[in-house]
């Protein structure tokens, strides 16, 4: 209708900022829970790991994936998921804006829609917020050493939290003795402490606590029911076989080479 009229207002739009990001460079979108400190103590997650909160986190970044285009690979631990767009993407001519909106706004509405699925009984008590960067990466390594880099701060975050809520819920410590205690520690010493109180090895605490979680595309397999008429015979029901592809998460280290051997496709693109 009045789309090919121009008002004199049109200007306006000169204003805004040309966001197109660099071509050929891996786009990652990182967002990261606001203030979620406080969001897990209100809505009472288990201390230093919440299953549930942990596979809502996944399950918003598996919709993520489903629903936006080009995203790769994505990794995720505690409140924070990073999400890999391909090096050739043309969507919405990379804006970064775009990205970056599309993003954090599919995954917080994701984040309250499937609240109830993880979290049950425990009420959503007030609308979380997520915030967004974008970071261009132009070589292979360069994404590499960012997904390593994520992980590894999973990893030593992760022993922190470990050996600190056994020292204050096993041995009542308050949270400042704890942090006390663990001052100057390094991963060698809460290992220890972990084993000589706890009788914990911390190398049997799960993978997803320890590694966070990675989002790939695989093709699986998948068998349906499928009622077929043929002309002139009854309505039966065959089994058909047909492959899809998914979003799967792993947990499962990925700053080693084998990972990206196994998975060459990844940043093949
Ligand atoms: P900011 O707004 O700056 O990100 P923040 O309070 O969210 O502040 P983070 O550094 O992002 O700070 O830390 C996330 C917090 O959320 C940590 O305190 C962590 O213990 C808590 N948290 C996140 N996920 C879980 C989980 N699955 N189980 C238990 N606690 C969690
Ligand atoms: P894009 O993802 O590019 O924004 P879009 O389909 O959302 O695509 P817009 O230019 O944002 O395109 O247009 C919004 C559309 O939503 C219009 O087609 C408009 O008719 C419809 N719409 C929005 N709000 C209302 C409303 N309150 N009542 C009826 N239709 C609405
Ligand atoms: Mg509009
Ligand atoms: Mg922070
Ligand atoms: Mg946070
Ligand atoms: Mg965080
Ligand atoms: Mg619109």
């Amino acid at each position: 209708g009045l789309a090919m009229a121009k008002s004199k207002f049109e200007y306006v739009r000169d204003f805004e900022a040309d966001d197109t990001v660099l071509p050929n460079c891996w786009i990652v979108v990182r967002l990261d829970g606001r203030n979620f400190h406080r969001f897990s103590e209100q809505h009472e997650f288990k201390k230093p790991n919440d299953d549930r909160a942990l596979q809502l986190m996944t399950k918003c970044a598996q919709t993520v994936m489903q629903e936006l285009e080009d995203i790769a690979i994505a990794y995720g631990q505690s409140d924070e998921y990073s999400f890999v767009f391909k090096k050739k993407s043309r969507w919405f001519k990379r804006r970064a804006s775009k990205f970056m909106t599309h993003v954090v706004s599919q995954f917080s509405s994701s984040y309250v829609f499937y609240w109830k699925d993880y979290f049950k009984d425990q009420q959503l008590l007030y609308p979380p917020g997520f915030d967004g960067r974008i970071v261009l990466y132009p070589s292979n390594q360069n994404l590499k050493d960012y997904l390593s880099w994520r992980q590894a701060d999973c990893h030593i975050n992760n022993l922190y939290n470990t050996v600190f809520w056994m020292l204050v819920q096993r041995s009542g410590l308050t949270p400042v003795q704890a942090q006390e205690r663990l001052r100057g520690t390094l991963a060698g010493d809460k290992n220890e402490i972990l084993f000589s109180e706890f009788n914990i090895n911390y190398n049997n605490e799960p993978l997803m606590y320890r590694k966070g979680t990675v989002l790939i595309w695989q093709k699986v397999n998948e068998v349906i029911t499928k009622k077929i008429k043929l002309p002139k015979e009854e309505e039966k029901e065959v089994e058909v076989t047909r492959t899809k592809t998914k979003v799967v998460p792993l947990h499962c280290d990925i700053i080693g080479d084998q990972f990206w051997e196994e998975y060459p496709e990844i940043l093949a693109e």
